[in-house]
């Protein structure tokens, strides 16, 4: 190894396979959660955030909740495990030195890399909207958000014009859903004299949740109406200034645009020159192996579920952990053949939607669609989805669903 400082690695452990693993997301944290505590693998999750972030829970902290319901400190995670955490921005993959270096300068040996980065916000090249709109990916975005809302009414006390969300997905909708219970509590809990708000969906598709059955979009936009949002089906957004957005060419007013329709493939595989499919995502055999010794996991695998949290922690868990655990890495190689059965178990985790839905405008549905009335009659028996004393068992249906809610996260993992 030249001209690259070596961290998380001491003299002694050299001896050990190096297992890097890059992104600290479920895929990521899935992974190193397994192969930590192993006394044939030194392991070194590289993340660039010191949390994990729990990603259905952020429309809750961008309306009133509090930030601590959407991450999880990476230390809590793994604390007591025979693991190395480092903070930092993988930027640069060299394949014959094994190493990664972050945008600091900072390189990582590695043996095995595993990399679940995850996708980045996508604007679809749409002038303004990465200047000008909100945005709830991260528990910063979603502070950004709420701090502007606060702002607005409880300094300037006055609500803007039109509340726009863009992109009627799960995240559009359940933001939808909440924001204007929330606007209403901060006008009257801060004096605010109460006002009718303008809360406006976008979405370029004929139909809201289009990647769900239809009659699962029509309950939703009946629910959606009776709160008092305006649908905009249809509807394609061509740009944003300070002042307005243009929408099928008619100029709409608002302060607060918020995004949520389009993400993309972490960039990092694109300038690494990795292989990667018509859709952007990195090109893995049946055993997520994009090249030799190099794993990617998650969203950013071409896998048939690729883009839900289970499907990432399924890759974490069934498609690289026996592999890993193998030690030997020509050993390895033999037993991929043996592996099939995974894809079918990896076919079975579709994923399903999680969050605190407390109006039951998505989840009701979702689930019944996917498992049917015996999952959906467990979360009506939940009290407080919220409460880690509440009456459901993560353990019965652990296989069935990502996570029942944040305080049950842990024992998912
Ligand atoms: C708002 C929202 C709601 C969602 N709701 C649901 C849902 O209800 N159900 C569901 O199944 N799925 C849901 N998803 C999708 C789900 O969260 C993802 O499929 C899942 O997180 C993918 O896991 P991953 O490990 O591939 O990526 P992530 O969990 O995104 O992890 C990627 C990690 O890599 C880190 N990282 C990024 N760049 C770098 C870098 N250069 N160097 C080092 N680290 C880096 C990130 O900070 C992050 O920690 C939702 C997603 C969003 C955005």
């Amino acid at each position: 190894m030249q001209d690259a400082c070596v961290f998380g690695y001491t003299t002694a452990d050299m001896s050990k396979e190096r297992i890097l693993i890059v992104g600290g997301g479920f895929g990521g944290v899935k992974a190193a959660l397994e192969l930590a505590n192993n006394n044939h693998f030194t392991v070194t999750l590289l993340s660039d955030q010191p949390n994990l972030r729990y990603y259905p829970t952020l429309y809750h902290t961008a309306t009133g909740g509090r930030r601590a319901n959407s991450t999880i400190p990476l230390d809590e995670l793994f604390k007591g495990k025979d693991i190395t955490i480092a903070q930092g921005k993988a930027a640069m993959l060299d394949r014959k030195a094994k190493t990664i270096t972050t945008d600091d300068g900072r390189a990582f040996l590695f043996d095995t890399l595993i990399i679940s980065l995850g996708v980045v916000t996508n604007y679809f090249g749409i002038e303004g909207l990465d200047t000008y709109s909100y945005g709830i990916k991260s528990a910063e975005e979603a502070g950004r958000l709420k701090a502007h809302l606060h702002q607005q009414l409880i300094d300037d006390h006055k609500p803007d014009l039109n509340y726009v969300i863009i992109g009627a997905g799960p995240t559009g909708i359940e933001l939808a859903g909440a924001l204007p219970g929330y606007l209403q509590h901060i006008m009257k809990r801060h004096g605010v004299e109460p006002r009718k708000v303008h809360i406006d969906l976008i979405e370029a598709l004929p139909r809201l949740l289009p990647r769900l059955p239809s009659d699962t979009s029509r309950m939703v936009k009946r629910r959606l109406k009776r709160l008092g949002v305006k649908l905009y089906l249809g509807q394609a957004v061509q740009s944003q200034s300070a002042d307005e957005l243009t929408i099928n060419g008619k100029p709409v007013r608002s302060h607060t645009v918020i995004w949520t329709a389009g993400v993309t493939n972490h960039p990092f595989f694109k300038n690494n020159d990795f292989t990667l499919t018509k859709r952007g995502k990195v090109s893995v055999d049946a055993y997520l192996q994009a090249e030799d010794n190099i794993f990617v996991l998650g969203d950013n695998a071409n896998t048939p579920y690729s883009g839900m949290a289970q499907t990432a922690i399924v890759d974490g868990d069934f498609h690289i952990i026996p592999l890993m655990k193998l030690e030997d890495p020509a050993q390895r190689a033999t037993i991929l053949p043996a592996m099939k059965e995974v894809d079918e178990l990896v076919l079975k985790y579709k994923g399903s939607l999680s969050g605190e839905h407390n109006d039951g405008l998505v989840r009701g549905p979702w689930l019944e669609q996917m498992y049917g009335k015996e999952v959906l009659e467990l979360f009506r028996q939940a009290k407080h989805i919220m409460d880690p004393d509440g009456i459901f068992n993560p353990h019965k249906k652990a296989d069935a669903d990502w996570d029942y809610s944040f305080g049950h996260i842990r024992d998912h993992f």
